[in-house]
């Protein structure tokens, strides 16, 4: 799966905000999510948050190559 930094990701369950709909903040081993309901973070191993997510959007320009290509 295709995740970038900045990407809007939506979950296959709610938040218990209600929200689906998470920000991605880091990339790597962890993914850093924000819940775009109520600003909620959390790590995630990246294979947990590749079960969770349901659909990918990505904004253009939101993500800028370098930022991308970050190797932590
Ligand atoms: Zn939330």
């Amino acid at each position: 799966m295709d995740i970038r930094l900045g990407d809007i990701v939506r979950m296959k369950k709610p938040h218990p905000c209600g929200s689906y709909e998470w920000t991605i903040e880091r990339v790597g081993m962890d993914f850093k999510l924000r819940c775009i309901g109520c600003g909620h973070q959390v790590m995630l191993p990246r294979r947990q948050a590749e079960k969770n997510i349901r659909e990918v959007r990505r904004e253009e320009g939101a993500a800028p190559a370098e930022a991308a290509t970050e190797n932590n």
